[in-house]
């Protein structure tokens, strides 16, 4: 290994530095796809619905100068609650260029978890699909200052039609916005408390991109003649993930998006079946049905040059499972590590699967250190675990009108505190061993366990709680509540609880690692919750049943 790459303790990226541009994403976008206008961009996995490179842009150029046209100025904020469709990319792409940052929100989440996420960042306009418009309205109607519901599909008293927007003549549309200006407004709770929204700028996301393809890092080819790469595109584009190494890297490389709006096993095989992806990008759950589920036709598979996994640690069980299954010498398994606060991309493990386990180093232009606050906030040596932090253009303006919660996550030369504990090999590839911070991931989904608190706290049984992530062989994790009954209270069961709790969040919230009753929550002299406590606990008595 190349000593000096670790000068102070702090690991650089192995590869060169890639280009970074001074310019919005959608600039970049149609920048790219005039270099292939005929080729597919996006295709529902499910209709067959389909649009060119060259009629995507148009209609994002439609859809943004509609939005003008209805008097949208810029910097208000544009609100997306839709499943993955071939509109959602036009929508987000439309909205931005009319100069509005736009909040990704989980389509799953209850119409209160919804309009508390657009509320905080004032959102005035909502697009999403007719099946939701219940739901929609509902929203618009916890947060008055939405002035238009847009609705895609059949005309709706009290929307607007996607597709009337869709007849605009575009004239309006007039990008004015700079690279620094924010694109994206995802939810993410950080290292701790509840939910914020991440600003990440125009700049931020193009930057990513190039990290991502900078040459030697990944397999990722840009379309020609006879060439285009297709994605199956089943991860959100509500989550960073899904934004840049889906959408972005697609549109920047012309590949064919191929979009399905929710997990269900048969679809996404036929997707597998009638696509035939030459990239597959997943989370744990989903590779471990790559490598298990007997439905899979292995020989669907057979263009395929890259699975990358991110979100969650993917075990090396899985991994060689799905390797000796796909057989594809040309195949790179590649696990990434990243942040909503960070793009998300940061580390990503080297070609030809040759760390399996890590997951891997620094993208170009990135910088990772571990360290140990025990021990004066001391850059750590190789194999020494300690807090990861991470630098590079990617990193977040901020949160969204929360500077303290900002100055936490952020110091002063721009390093970014993970909330992850790691360690880093001789060659400089990282390893994820543990979580400082409070989040829990459920099948690669957020779950912060103050949101949860506070849902809890507010049944009439409940005095103190506390939950804490369990780890779970299918989901990664799964969040455990432990609850201090008020008194007269004893006859309240676990299932009430759990039946109240599951009537207020969406499913990946519920509390389906269990409810244990105790008589103390463990807190230290501040008042804080020991969660590492209750966490040592829990193992220890799986330990001994
Ligand atoms: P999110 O902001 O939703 O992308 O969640 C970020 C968090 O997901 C990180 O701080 C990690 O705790 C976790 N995470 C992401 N990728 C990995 C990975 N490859 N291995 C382990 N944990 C990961």
């Amino acid at each position: 290994p190349d000593v000096s790459k670790f000068e102070n303790n702090i690991v650089t990226s192995p590869y060169g530095d890639c280009d970074l541009h001074d310019m919005t994403m959608v600039q970049k976008i149609f920048e790219s796809a005039g270099r292939w206008p005929n080729k597919i961009a996006l295709e529902c996995g499910i209709t067959g619905r389909k649009y060119t490179y060259e009629m995507t842009c148009q209609l994002i150029r439609r859809f943004g100068s509609a939005l003008t046209r209805m008097e949208y100025k810029k910097g208000e904020v544009f609100g997306i609650i839709s499943p993955n469709i071939p509109e959602f990319p036009i929508v987000l792409y439309g909205a931005s260029g009319a100069g509005m940052p736009v909040s990704l929100v989980n389509p799953t989440f209850t119409a209160e978890e919804m309009a508390r996420q657009l509320s905080a960042v004032g959102a005035t306009a909502l697009f999403g699909v007719a099946p939701m418009a219940e739901t929609l309205k509902q929203v618009a109607r916890l947060c008055p200052v939405i002035r238009h519901i847009i609705l895609l599909g059949p005309p709706l008293e009290g929307a607007v039609s996607f597709q009337q927007m869709a007849q605009d003549s575009g004239d309006l549309f007039n990008e004015t916005l700079d690279a620094e200006d924010v694109f994206l407004l995802p939810h993410s709770s950080g290292t701790s408390g509840l939910p914020k929204s991440v600003m990440l700028s125009h700049f931020n996301m193009t930057s990513n991109v190039m990290q991502f393809l900078q040459p030697g890092g990944t397999n990722h080819q840009v379309a020609t003649t006879n060439y285009q790469d297709t994605y199956i595109c089943l991860l959100p584009f509500f989550h960073a993930y899904g934004i840049t190494l889906l959408m972005n890297t697609g549109f920047q490389t012309g590949a064919k998006l191929v979009t399905l709006p929710q997990f269900e096993v048969q679809s996404y095989l036929k997707a597998i079946d009638d696509h035939k992806p030459t990239a597959m990008h997943v989370v744990p759950p989903l590779a471990t049905l790559l490598a298990q589920h007997p439905a899979l036709k292995v020989e669907s598979l057979s263009q395929m040059h890259t699975i990358f996994c991110g979100a969650a640690p993917l075990g090396v069980q899985t991994s060689v499972k799905l390797l000796e299954r796909l057989n594809n010498p040309n195949l790179s398994l590649q696990e990434g590590y990243g942040l909503s606060e960070t793009s998300p991309g940061v580390l990503m493990a080297p070609l030809g699967n040759t760390k399996l386990g890590s997951c891997g180093a620094p993208i170009s232009r990135s910088k990772a250190k571990v360290i140990n606050h025990e021990i004066g906030d001391q850059a750590l040596g190789p194999y020494q675990h300690g807090e990861l932090y991470v630098s590079g253009p990617q990193v977040m303006k901020g949160y969204w009108n929360n500077p303290k919660a900002t100055e936490e996550m952020i110091d002063g030369e721009g390093w970014l505190r993970t909330g992850d504990v790691a360690y880093y090999d001789d060659d400089g590839n990282f390893y994820i061993v543990d979580r400082l911070k409070e989040l829990i991931k459920v099948k690669g989904l957020q779950v912060a366990p103050a949101e949860l608190e506070d849902v809890l706290t507010s049944h009439p049984a409940v005095g103190e709680v506390a939950v804490i992530g369990i780890p779970d062989e299918h989901a990664g994790e799964l969040p455990r509540a432990y609850v201090v009954k008020k008194p007269g209270m004893e006859s309240v069961s676990d299932s009430d609880i759990q039946a109240f709790v599951d009537s207020k969040v969406s499913p990946h919230k519920q509390i389906k690692g269990g409810i244990e009753f105790c008589a103390t929550i463990p807190k230290n002299n501040m008042g804080k919750i020991l969660r590492r406590e209750l966490r040592v606990q829990y193992a220890n008595n799986q330990a001994n049943e």
